[in-house]
């Protein structure tokens, strides 16, 4: 119960990772309140549904304010919604209204949180994780809008680092190929990671706690890849 006490605010957190961050911090104590375009369901007592978008800086104002009623306080934050689908589409083809899009949720999204939960969050000494993706580094073909986003994200780490310590950290995780469909999976597909095996979203949520846990204090600005060492591995043809 490591988060008896405090409060936080994960956005897209109705499914997938996000939903797996949110159920991680309230099974540690915490209260948690989610910020998605769809509202979740079968939630503790200790977590409340926000209906919004994370691109729209009116909701996020509201859904700011409406946690620290909630909780009276608020002490970490995970930018976690994102347009997660890479829209496959050449460059030259790729229309300005996709690529907005994607810079909107994904990256708009994640500055919007933080901007208007700053001032909350100096008063707790509180934490930041943004969700990125191992795709900042790595490329598929035609995938820029997704990629150029979560580049964005890393970059926005460090530099909301040192705007914002001593008071508040701010760190990244980049998870690598994370299920959270349950679709069957071909034993190519976990035998080709170093680790043996696909990520869970439990992966990226445990890392995501020790963040934003006290435990974490000396580590601001940084980024944390989780990806089963698929990064670290050579691809010549
Ligand atoms: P999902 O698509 O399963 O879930 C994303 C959630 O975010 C959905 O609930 C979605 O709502 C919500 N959302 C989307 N746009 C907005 C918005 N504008 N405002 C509020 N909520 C929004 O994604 P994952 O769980 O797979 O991914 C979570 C994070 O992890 C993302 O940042 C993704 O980029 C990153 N990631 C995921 C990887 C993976 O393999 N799964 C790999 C690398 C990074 P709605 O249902 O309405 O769309």
């Amino acid at each position: 119960m490591r988060f008896a006490d405090k409060a936080f605010l994960v956005t897209g957190g109705t499914r997938g990772i996000g939903r797996a961050i949110a159920d991680r911090l309230v099974a540690d104590g915490a209260r948690v309140a989610i910020l998605d375009r769809t509202l979740a369901k079968e939630l503790s007592s200790n977590a409340l549904a926000i209906r919004g978008s994370v691109a729209r800086e009116p909701d996020v104002r509201r859904a700011v304010a409406k946690v620290v009623a909630w909780a009276g306080r608020l002490d970490g934050i995970v930018n976690n919604a994102a347009i997660a689908d890479p829209a496959v589409a050449a460059p030259e083809k790729l229309a300005l209204a996709t690529w907005n899009a994607f810079l909107a949720t994904n990256l708009t999204g994640a500055f919007l949180v933080a901007k208007h939960a700053i001032p909350a969050l100096r008063k707790t000494r509180g934490s930041i994780v943004n969700i990125g993706s191992t795709r900042a580094r790595q490329s598929e073909p035609n995938t820029i809008a997704y990629a150029a986003s979560k580049g964005g994200i890393a970059a926005l780490t460090h530099a909301l680092a040192l705007s914002v310590g001593p008071a508040i950290r701010v760190n990244c995780i980049e998870p690598g190929w994370i299920d959270t469909t349950g679709a069957k999976l071909r034993p190519i597909d976990h035998a080709q990671h170093p680790v043996g095996r696909v990520g869970r979203p439990e992966d990226i949520a445990s890392l995501c706690a020790w963040l934003l846990s006290d435990e974490a204090g000396f580590v601001t600005g940084a980024t944390y890849v989780s990806d089963g060492g698929m990064t670290r591995k050579m691809s010549y043809a």
